[in-house]
């Protein structure tokens, strides 16, 4: 069947209600742009349906008039999946959808709706005493619906694992408009293929993901973190074995900053602060959690003792209150925003074996010299699990888009390395559009086949976010 942009509005305000269907350019703007501003979309409407039933009906009827579907959740994707350069497409955004629909301290799960932040998740945990462990710098605004289909890392998945592994069930609205409630609760299920880890990580090229049931923690309750001055990353990842042998259930977050990305962070956010004396070219800030009578400052004083006297340490404090605890989150989880501030950056989001972390940096630095002197790394992020944000910040003085236009001229040799390294070029932000001619290049034949049967099984008629994840 086919129709006109004004009679899908029409149809889609017949579904939602007329407040919630946008096709104003002005209207749509902030959901057409994407938060780097690489990307620019296109798309004629945005429906922000409020009920699973309203979603599956909007589905159906982009199947009927072959509408490409661009679900949306916080907007905060990093590869540019949440939009779409196609006019005729239409974007379903899920953030009227934030019920929390069952919340169960006793059971250690919370049901909640597509379009929750992940900031209301933890705060609802947090008020039955559980932890919802997701933690990542863009969780005020971030959805569960988002996070699920990103299949996120962020800060704690050294000890809580990605959002892959928090998930019980989904429901999901299928390419048809069939709903699958697949909400489960249960930790151990072999029941045959486990249909919800399709969908995770999708980035909304198989349905739209309305729902999640989800793995709560005890909240810990005792925290300790520390802000430690290293002298070179071998000492850093010296450091992590060190904090691992010592704490292995107790290390939760273990993230890097270097000293450029501190300065960026001091120059452009109001109040950031340097929490030591010593200027060093890497910070590694840590956190510690356990559950209540624990003690843990006094086994941490004596490893970074150790750590001092092993000469792989240079100084380092431990925070004295909640508020200096939130203090040093705040200089690593605003280093992007501080970033931001000094131009054009290209980023990597790449995963290495721990072992790799140093020769890789060194490498990477000489390239990067060589293509483009004045260029400057900014290599930060999660070093605890081999994740790290390798940014590259344009030359001062630059221009920004002609830096920019350099993407793939830097990253490609850098990518190089990591995939000769074993490791990742799309380690916890997805593949979107940014990554999707690149990753077809670096996956076997064989698994670019296999995702291809499984995408024309689920969306035969190809209208779930294409474009993404699989070159159509
Ligand atoms: C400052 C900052 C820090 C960040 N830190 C981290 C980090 O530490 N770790 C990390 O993993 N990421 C990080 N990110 C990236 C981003 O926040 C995550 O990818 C997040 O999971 C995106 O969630 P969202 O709700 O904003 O999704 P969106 O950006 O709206 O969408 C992302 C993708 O998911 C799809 N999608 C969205 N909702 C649904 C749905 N309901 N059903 C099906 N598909 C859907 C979209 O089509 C798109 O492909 C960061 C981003 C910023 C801006």
């Amino acid at each position: 069947m086919t129709t006109t942009p004004a009679a899908l509005v029409d149809s889609l305000r017949s579904i939602v209600g007329a407040p919630y269907v946008l096709s104003d350019a002005s209207d749509t703007a902030s959901f057409n742009h994407e938060w780097r501003g690489l990307y620019e979309g296109k798309s004629f409407a945005v429906a922000r349906p409020e009920t699973t039933q309203q979603v599956s009906e909007i589905v159906k009827l982009c199947a009927q008039t072959q509408t490409p579907i661009v679900p949306q959740g916080g907007n905060t994707g990093l590869v540019g999946g949440q939009v779409s350069a196609d006019s005729r497409s239409l974007i379903v955004s899920l953030s009227r959808m934030n019920k929390i629909r069952s919340l169960v301290g006793e059971g250690f799960s919370m049901v909640a709706e597509a379009g929750v932040t992940v900031q209301a998740a933890q705060e609802a945990a947090e008020k039955v005493n559980r932890l919802f462990a997701l933690s990542l710098g863009s969780e005020g605004s971030c959805q569960i619906g988002g996070t699920v289909s990103t299949n996120a890392g962020g800060m704690n998945a050294l000890l809580y694992g990605m959002m892959r592994s928090q998930v019980f069930g989904l429901e999901v609205v299928l390419a048809g408009g069939q709903i699958w409630n697949g909400l489960k609760l249960l930790r151990k299920d072999n029941s045959g293929y486990d249909l919800k880890q399709l969908f995770i990580g999708a980035e909304g090229t198989l349905g739209i993901v309305t729902a999640a049931s989800m793995k709560l923690f005890p909240l810990p309750e005792v925290v300790e973190t520390a802000f430690i001055a290293v002298p070179n990353m071998e000492a850093a990842l010296a450091l992590t074995g060190l904090l691992q042998d010592r704490f292995p259930q107790q290390l939760s977050r273990c993230e890097l900053i270097p000293e450029l990305g501190l300065q960026m962070v001091i120059a452009h956010i109001a109040g950031a602060r340097r929490p030591l004396k010593t200027v060093s070219p890497w910070y590694v800030v840590i956190e510690l959690v356990a559950g209540k009578g624990a003690e843990l400052r006094e086994p941490l004083n004596q490893c970074l003792a150790a750590g001092l006297e092993q000469g792989i340490i240079t100084d380092a404090t431990i925070a004295d209150s909640g508020q200096q605890r939130k203090d040093f989150w705040h200089l690593r989880e605003t280093l992007p925003e501080a970033q931001r501030e000094e131009g054009g950056s290209i980023k990597l989001d790449i995963s290495l074996p721990l072992k790799c972390v140093p020769d890789f940096f060194k490498r990477a630095e000489a390239i990067i010299e060589r293509l483009c002197s004045g260029a400057r790394p900014v290599p930060f992020g999660h070093l605890g699990d081999g994740n790290i944000h390798y940014d590259i910040c344009q030359p001062p003085g630059m221009d920004k888009q002609a830096f920019l236009n350099r993407w793939d001229e830097i990253a490609d040799p850098l990518h190089a390395i990591v995939l000769e390294d074993g490791g990742s070029i799309a380690a916890e932000h997805g593949i979107g559009v940014l990554k999707v001619k690149k990753i077809a290049k670096t996956k076997a034949p064989l698994e670019i086949e296999l995702m291809k049967k499984i995408k024309a099984a689920l969306d035969p008629q190809n209208i779930m976010n294409p474009g993404k994840i699989i070159d159509s």
